[in-house]
């Protein structure tokens, strides 16, 4: 059996934001076709998302938030029906059409499939290929094309469903994760490292002091060395030292030098060398546990290249 896990679900395409919006089901298409093509597809578990509960996700969100985001779904449907809009805005770059609620219900159960089977030793490591991303997804808001925040429900999971002492989540996002920010600051139990694009959208990752949080504002239009060092002075004496039993990774690929949507330098060896970083963590202190959700990441040849770089890597081919 192969060690790498791929999660997703069709639900996961029909979501979709209108015509033109760059967070699109064609981004799912084009890492199939890329892992298809490369062969890199062919070591990968691949596996079919479950139905994340609602207790699950309200380990990260608020009940009201979620019941409410649940009665915009079910208001959507009627007003279809009455021959209303397709779409209903939840802010100015989000909205939900009629499979939005399921979609979301599928990147939140990928996380947590990928999380049991990484669990119970089936597998090393996994990817969750899964669509809305969640990092902009705060407990009670849903914001940045992001309903419910995939890799926090899951770090929570992990702690409070499993009984593990300390988790990490990892974002290389262009954006700051401001979602997981707002669900995980002053969780001692849990550590997030990141480093964004600054000043830029959503404007957050400078203002919190919580200890467990290592945030690396980065200015526009710096490349991968200058990452990479402080990835190396930064991020890895943190990780060494709380020595987390489980790593998550906020996987956006939109800081990629051909991506419209970030002013960043990255290229796929960047990518490739970061997740080796991890490994390498994961190997000396999480049994070599990881799962990688997708986040963002628009350019669709560089995403798709990129996220094969990643899961290259995850699966040692
Ligand atoms: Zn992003």
């Amino acid at each position: 059996m192969n060690k790498t896990g791929y999660f997703t679900h069709g639900d996961c395409w029909k979501h979709e934001m209108g015509a033109g919006h760059p967070e699109c089901p064609e981004r799912l298409d084009a890492i199939e076709d890329r892992l298809l093509i490369s062969g890199v597809g062919d070591a990968l578990e691949r596996r079919d998302a479950g139905i994340a509960s609602l207790s699950d996700i309200e380990l990260a969100h608020g009940r009201m938030f979620v019941a409410a985001l649940r009665g915009l779904s079910d208001v959507l449907k009627e007003d279809i029906l009455a021959g209303g809009p397709t779409h209903t805005q939840v802010d100015p770059d989000t909205s939900m059409n009629v499979s939005t609620w399921d979609a979301a219900l599928r990147a939140a159960g990928a996380a947590l499939a990928a999380t049991d089977a990484v669990m119970a030793g089936e597998l090393e490591n996994a990817f969750c290929a899964i669509r809305p991303p969640g990092h902009h997804a705060c407990r009670d808001k849903a914001m940045g094309f992001c309903f419910f925040n995939n890799v926090a429900i899951a770090a929570k999971y992990a702690l409070e469903r499993h009984g593990l002492k300390r988790v990490a989540i990892v974002d290389f996002d262009v954006h700051h994760g401001n979602g997981t920010e707002d669900i995980v600051a002053g969780d001692q139990r849990i550590l997030m490292v990141s480093f964004f694009q600054h000043p830029f959208y959503p404007m957050g990752g400078t203002f919190s002091n919580a200890s467990n949080l290592v945030n690396l504002p980065v200015p526009a239009y710096t490349k991968g060395p200058a990452v990479r060092e402080l990835i190396e002075a930064s991020w890895i004496p943190r990780l060494e030292a709380f020595r987390p039993e489980m790593i998550f990774i906020s996987a956006g690929f939109d800081a990629h030098r051909d991506d419209d949507l970030g002013q960043m330098g990255l290229v796929e060896q960047d990518y490739a060398w970061i997740t080796d970083r991890l490994k390498d963590v994961a190997r000396r202190h999480a049994s070599k546990r990881i799962v990688s959700c997708l986040e963002g990441g628009y350019n669709l040849s560089a995403l798709a290249r990129s996220v094969e770089a990643h899961i290259r890597v995850l699966a040692d081919v």
